[in-house]
Formats: structure tokens, sequence, C-alpha cells
């Protein structure tokens, strides 16, 4: 059944929540392009648009950079965006985000890395954890940048690496490696996988990359050992169904695989990507679950829970969190207990 959606809404807000896959040029809020050139971007492009699909990732790509690459010119610009970003997730009742900066920033336009992760933790706010990470695209583990993200795993501020960029090129031979150090240097490590890549690039980056956590990983569903390897492992995707919807070939709000993932026990959380280019909100992303993959109220609830329960926090500060989530998330469902 499908309720008023304001209903829907006011039971969604009502939820503390987690954003645990936002890329921060993704991220950028039209209104700071607007204040560069009214009258370029007067109008949203044409992805924002609720039934869009991009012919492919390189379509998707030129979109996004050629609105993020604008506005991403220095550390001081990162900040400035944080902030609104920031604000805008507080106002959605997100109490935990993590957020990553590419490194094609550094590689291609020569922007501090170092600045950027300062400007970006500078923005954070009071009740808002923000933890930010370093994405390294397929090629971007080069001669010139190994360097560059050997020193990038000495920052203190810097949460751990993800791997970015255009999922079928290859992954220079750096990648495990790189992945170990990490890890031994005390960061989380994450992946992108499984969006454009069948479930054999999930298995390599677990496997080969022994990345924590996967972005996105929705075509593991297409081999159930890839399934169940992600399950044994306690592994959590961090899924966005609208930028999958838009994106991936063949995926529609109806058939999403989040629902079958769901279902065969694997944790979930709901993210929104890259808003810039797709015009979401986290709302959004719940609303589409609710409306069209048949998620009831308390599967939302399950699903905003998982967020809290995969983030990187000390076990007081989780169970606090948690807390707080577990009493929001019974007074939400009280109101309106129908298909809880
Ligand atoms: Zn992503």
């Amino acid at each position: 059944m499908i309720e008023p959606s304001s209903a829907l809404h006011t039971f969604i807000q009502a939820l503390p929540k987690t954003e645990t896959h936002l890329h921060i040029e993704g991220a950028l809020p039209w209104r700071l392009l607007q204040e560069l050139d009214g009258i370029k971007y007067a109008a949203t492009p044409p992805s924002w648009e609720g039934h869009f699909k991009f012919r492919d990732f390189a379509h998707f790509d030129e979109t996004l950079l050629g609105h993020a690459l604008q506005w991403y010119v220095s550390p001081e610009r990162y900040h400035a965006a944080a902030v609104e970003v920031f604000k805008e997730l507080q106002a959605q009742n997100v109490r935990y985000v993590e957020t990553s900066f590419a490194s094609g920033v550094i590689e291609f336009l020569g922007v501090d890395g170092k600045g950027i992760l300062d400007g970006i933790l500078a923005a954070a706010p009071a009740g808002l954890e923000v933890r930010v990470f370093l994405g390294i695209h397929h090629g971007g583990m080069n001669e010139r940048m190994l360097p560059v993200i050997e020193e990038a795993l000495t920052w203190d501020g810097l949460a751990g690496i993800d791997l970015h960029g255009t999922e079928t090129l290859p992954v220079d031979e750096a990648a495990p490696r790189i992945w170990r150090e990490a890890r031994a240097a005390g960061k989380f490590t994450k992946a992108h996988a499984g969006e454009f890549c069948g479930a054999d690039f999930v298995r390599y980056v677990i496997e080969e990359l022994g990345a924590q956590r996967i972005e996105h990983g929705v075509r593991a569903i297409e081999d159930p050992a890839v399934v169940a390897l992600i399950r044994e492992r306690g592994l959590t995707l961090d899924v966005c169904p609208i930028s999958n919807v838009k994106l991936m070939p063949g995926v529609t709000r109806e058939n999403h695989p989040i629902r079958d993932l769901f279902d065969a026990g694997v944790r979930c959380t709901v993210s929104t990507d890259d808003p810039l280019v797709f015009g979401n909100t986290l709302a959004d992303e719940y609303e589409l679950l609710h409306e069209h993959r048949d998620f009831t109220r308390a599967e939302l609830v399950r699903l905003a829970r998982n967020g809290f329960e995969a983030a990187l926090l000390c076990e007081e500060h989780r169970q606090a969190l948690l807390d707080d989530f577990d009493r929001a998330a019974a007074a939400a469902l009280n109101v309106h207990p129908a298909d809880a």
C-alpha cells in the first residue's frame, strides 16, 4: 500500500540516520554553483528528473565533473561546500556521515590533499560525526601518485581509503599492497564494486583488497556464493538506490536488488552517492524503498539502524547513538504502527 507521502516523510525525518556513501564533489549544493554563475546554472540538469537514465558511466562522469570541478579548485572551496552539505544532512536528522574526496583532484588539478581533508573536517558541526576517506581511482596508484598515497596514510584525520572511478578499467597492481598498508596504518578500507562489473569484482575487492565495506555491491546478487561470502565476513554494502536506478543498465525502482540482498541477510545501508548529479535526498531513497520495493516501516528502521552498526565509532559512542536511535525509532513506529 502506498501511503500519503507526507506521513511517510514525517516518519523518515523522525529516524536518526547515517550517510556512509557520499562523494563530497558529488554533494555540491546547487546553490553554490548558482553563486558562481546564476545564468549558466539557472536550471538544474536533466539528470535530476525522476525517470532520467544515463547512457553509461562516462555520461555520468562528464555530468559530475562538468559541474563539480567548477567549484572544487581549492581546500577553501571544499570547506565552504562541506559546511553547507553537513548543514543539509543535519536538517534531515543525519547523525553520522562518511564522505570521500577524489585523489584525481590532487593528481590532475594539483589541489593540496591534506588541505582538502582539514577543510572538510573543520566543517563538521557539533552533533554530526564526520569521517573522511580518500577515493582512489583504478589507475590512480601510478608512480607519481604512490608517494602521495603513502603520505596520506600518515594523516591522522583520514579515516580510510576507497576505490573509486570507472569500474570496468583495470585496477593498478599496487592496489592490494596499498589496501593492506592502509589497514596496517589503522585506516578503514572500502571499495566501489558490483555496480558496472559483476559479482566477480565484488569477490576481487573482498579477497584481493580485503575491503572492509563495499560501496554499492548490488551485483553480488548475481552469484549466491558471493552473497554468502559477504554474509560470512559480516561485510556491509553502502547502497544508493536512486544512483543505481539512474546509472545501472536494467535496474529500475521496481527491481532494485537491495530487496533481494536484504532478504538474503546482507547488511545494507542507504545513502545518496552524488546528489549534485541525481537531485536526490536521503529521504527520497527511503521513500523509494517503501513505495517501490515494499520495505515496511520496520524494515526502513532496520536499514537506518544498520548505518550506526557499521559506523566507525568506539563502542561506547556507538551504543549511545544506538540508544538514541532506538528511542526515536520506537516513538516513530508507535505513531503509525500499521505496517510495522
Ligand atoms: Zn559512489
